[in-house]
């Protein structure tokens, strides 16, 4: 039966001579792999230029096959913003290429596509932030949210120093901690900056002040537990926002 729905773009490639498929990031269907048949023979079907980030509406026929076929195809968006900005292209970038590698084929989640929608739009006013809250929100949405409220062994509420386990997904006190090598100190202000942006709309979030000091900590707790729970190697290691170096200063990550 034909469907409608709204989605990104993730990526796209030639087929044959005049054709395209691209991967999919729909609000009711998921990640989903469609070909547009004839595109570049300037079809009226096809009123958008279907470029990665942009969001249109698509007219499909749902199969069992991997790959749908896309019958029209309407540009919503294109986010203009981010087509002269480098830095708020990566972001943007980084977002979808995250989508693309964690999430499975047709497994629906309107919660990561909201997510999606509402931080490519921060992008605009705050890029900083909008990488920030992507990041944690997501991955609470992906059902690996770190704890960041008490100890994670002894349920403690921790009031002096607290320390980060990947492998235990949470916070450690300085009494548990003794019975792991895998934690790494962490500050009050950067754990309740992590809590504070899970717990909270992404429109309370994003007024939230992120030192410097915060951001940095935050980000290398991201892509050790990134790095733990997904096989994500190549998008840490091959993307414009991390280059080399696992450790990254993110005063030099965003200079523009
Ligand atoms: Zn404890």
């Amino acid at each position: 039966m034909i469907k409608k729905d709204i989605g990104f773009v993730l990526k796209r490639f030639n087929f044959r001579e005049t054709s395209i498929i691209a991967t999919l990031y729909l609000h009711k269907f998921g990640k989903v792999r469609g070909i547009f048949k004839g595109f570049y023979r300037q079809k009226k079907e096809f009123s958008t230029p279907l470029d990665t980030f942009s969001l249109n509406e698509f007219i499909f026929y749902p199969r069992d096959s991997e790959i749908w076929l896309v019958s029209q195809a309407e540009l919503i968006s294109e986010f203009s913003y981010l087509r002269n900005n480098l830095k708020k292209a990566a972001i943007a970038g980084f977002f979808l290429s995250l989508l693309d590698k964690t999430m499975q084929l047709w497994d629906k989640n309107r919660y990561v596509f909201n997510l999606t929608f509402h931080c490519i739009r921060l992008i605009e006013k705050d890029h900083i932030k909008a990488f920030y809250l992507f990041l944690i929100k997501f991955l609470t949405l992906a059902g690996v949210k770190p704890e960041f409220n008490h100890c994670i062994i002894c349920q403690q509420l921790i009031r002096g120093p607290r320390f980060f386990s990947t492998k235990k997904g949470g916070l450690l006190c300085a009494r548990c901690c003794k019975s792991y090598q895998d934690y790494k100190s962490i500050s009050k202000e950067a754990s309740k900056t992590f809590s504070y942006i899970q717990n909270n709309s992404i429109a309370a979030a994003s007024r939230l002040q992120l030192s410097l000091r915060s951001q940095n900590e935050i980000l290398q707790i991201i892509q050790r537990f990134m790095a733990y729970h997904f096989d994500l190697e190549d998008l840490f290691q091959n993307n414009l926002l991390f280059p080399a170096s696992l450790t990254v200063n993110p005063e030099l990550l965003f200079q523009s």
